[in-house]
């Protein structure tokens, strides 16, 4: 039985579920300990109870500990059980995070799968939707598999309430390298107000509009007509030859859409000076499934705690190698092989 201690590093819900991604693919059990232990509210909240569940269903596992609150399990997956699914977290808790927990297991099942999901789209500190399809996704189609994700209704922090659907047709996963991001092909920001004044939308919009001097027609503010609660984002959408990338501003309560858009500007700013195709959060999202590949290597910006921390947790159940080393002045490559 694998032991993973859930303070390690980063110490947040990542660990847990690329734990229970790689626990399903590779059919090791492990058990967890001190779950969540570097977060304000440590333990699993009904986001990860959700994840877990779901991995539960997915991987007719055997489970002890699957409370909220919990800050210990054991999971010990049977075989993969590909199909229909439909999990709902019950709170504006992220549905992209317990998708990406299942995701892997259902890329390589022996059957496709459409799962259905409910909960928060558009949550800060989690890949917003758009992220997931255009950023993530895209590259997982281009490794093989066959994934189509449509966004059905926003859930916004922190009333929730939103709804995405995905099909699955699973394959071999193929290496992957991505080194130079190629010319630049399409450059968007869409600002999006659900139940509140589209004017923080034009105010968001004013900031791109002279911090990166692009053209009116590449902004939109859009207002959200089917949203259960109130929610403002900012999304930056730069479309390269090799990789999408998203860019994402979340409005909230006290702090300005002036300093949304500044932040955002910032990442956008940052990326495209230091000219790699990965950014930051993509970088610790494609460790597993390049892991799984058996390989591949991309040139990002400086590794987060996140890309370090999953790196290691990888290593405890797959038998990969990474290198991530400054290749020249903040460019950063990651290189991945068999052990
Ligand atoms: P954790 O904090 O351990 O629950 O992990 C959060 C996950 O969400 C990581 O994989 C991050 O890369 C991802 N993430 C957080 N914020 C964003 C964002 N704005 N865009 C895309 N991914 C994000």
């Amino acid at each position: 039985m694998i032991t993973i201690d859930g303070s390690f590093g980063e110490g947040g819900g990542q660990i847990l579920r690329t734990s229970l991604a790689l626990s399903l693919i590779t059919g090791k059990p492990f058990s967890i300990h001190s779950i969540r232990a570097g977060r304000k509210k440590p333990g699993l909240m009904r986001q990860h109870l959700t994840a877990v569940n779901a991995a539960v269903e997915i991987g007719r596992a055997a489970i002890e500990g699957n409370r909220i609150g919990s800050q210990a399990f054991t999971f010990e997956p049977k075989s993969i059980e590909a199909g229909n699914f439909h999990f709902a977290i019950g709170s504006a808790g992220s549905c992209t995070l317990v998708f990406q927990t299942i995701l892997p297991a259902l890329l390589i099942a022996d059957k496709p799968s459409e799962i259905i999901l409910e909960g928060g789209t558009h949550n800060p500190f989690a890949p917003p939707f758009d992220f997931l399809e255009k950023a993530f996704l895209s590259i997982i189609n281009r490794m093989g598999p066959r994934i189509n994700a449509a966004l059905e209704k926003p859930g916004f922090y922190p009333a929730g309430g939103g709804r995405f659907r995905v099909s699955i047709n699973p394959a071999g996963l193929n290496r992957i390298d991505l080194l130079e991001r190629g010319n630049i092909i399409n450059k968007t920001a869409r600002a999006a107000v659900a139940n509140l004044p589209v004017n923080i939308a034009n105010r968001e919009l004013k900031v791109i509009r002279e911090k990166l001097e692009w053209d009116k027609k590449r902004l939109s503010a859009v207002e959200v007509e089917n949203s259960q609660g109130p929610g403002n984002i900012l999304t930056v959408e730069i479309e390269s030859e090799n990789v999408t990338e998203v860019f994402t501003g979340f409005g909230e309560k006290g702090v300005s859409a002036e300093k949304v858009a500044n932040r955002t500007v910032r990442s956008v700013q940052e990326y495209l000076a230091v000219n790699v195709p990965v950014g930051r959060y993509l970088a610790d999202q494609l460790l597993i499934p390049l892991a799984l590949a058996g390989g591949g290597k991309f040139q990002t910006l400086s590794p987060t705690k996140h890309t370090i921390t999953n790196a290691e947790i990888i290593k405890k159940f797959i038998n990969v190698e990474f290198a991530i080393n400054e290749h020249d002045r903040n460019r950063w490559e990651i290189e991945i092989w068999n052990g």
